[in-house]
């Protein structure tokens, strides 16, 4: 599934689709299930060029002189642009890109396309996206603002670490892959209230996070981390040979070590 590190390809790719007159906007209907009703951008996006190329989080955000153009990705969404893609292949895709799998098109007036390709069909676009329903950015967030996001009232202090990091309202970008792999690095039990964390342990947690993602974008995606080959049963932690537990923690799959992730 594509997450933060993914919609940073896809930001950097469609910087090359600025500065171009859009000619044409196709989106198939669940695609557009992302807009108002009744907005159509076929009738907007015309004529207008893109001129910002930003992301908050998992959503892709493309600024034109009027109107901003939102993309959500989906669990297995990829972006063309003039042919090239994003990224080489999706962890969770079908690994191929194919025409019958473009959910939306823009034709830019110079005949090169920017396309959204999405066989699983969870892809959306949409218009003005409510970029304040986000959280802080993965890559940007503060300490300070991480240990809001992880601050709860509730009796036992909260819900499960490992669901909040993922909840994009507090964090914008964090998902599955990369969630499991900066609590184990940072040595932390995932299931463990998100508002637990002494001070110690949420710069800990802070610094892991900055350097997962920067580590992970370095190599190549969410699926390149130190603990990826061991998300199997009967898989063994990479650091001190403990066996993985496995469990669902905020509705996916979790994998940490109870040997030193405490
Ligand atoms: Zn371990």
């Amino acid at each position: 599934m594509p997450e933060i590190l993914e919609i940073e390809y896809y930001r950097r790719l469609a910087e090359a689709g600025l500065d171009r007159e859009i000619e044409s906007v196709a989106v198939d209907e669940i695609a557009a299930r992302g807009l108002e009703p009744g907005v159509d951008l076929s009738a907007i996006l015309p004529g207008l060029s893109f001129v910002a190329a930003r992301r908050r989080g998992k959503l892709l955000l493309l600024d034109t002189e009027g109107p901003t153009f939102g993309m959500r990705f989906g669990m297995t969404g990829g972006l063309l642009l003039d042919g090239l893609a994003g990224i080489d292949r999706l962890e969770y895709g079908p690994g191929t890109y194919e025409s019958k799998w473009i959910r939306a098109r823009i034709r830019f007036a110079d005949g090169g396309e920017l396309l959204l390709h999405d066989p699983r069909r969870l892809g959306r676009v949409s218009l003005d996206p409510d970029e304040g329903a986000l959280g802080p950015d993965g890559f940007e967030i503060t300490p300070t603002q991480l240990r809001s996001a992880l601050s709860s009232r509730a009796p036992g202090g909260g819900p499960a670490l490992k669901a909040r990091l993922m909840d994009q309202s507090k964090v914008a970008g964090v998902g599955n892959l990369l969630a499991d792999e900066m609590f184990w690095r940072a040595g932390l039990d995932p299931q463990r209230p998100s508002s637990s964390l002494s001070d110690k342990e949420l710069r800990r947690l802070h610094r892991h996070l900055r350097s997962t993602l920067d580590d992970l974008f370095e190599r190549g995606g969410s699926h390149t981390g130190d603990l990826m080959e061991a998300r199997r049963p009967g898989g063994r932690c990479p650091k001190d040979g403990a066996a993985l537990h496995r469990a669902t923690v905020g509705g996916r799959t979790t994998w940490w070590c109870p040997e030193h992730q405490v």
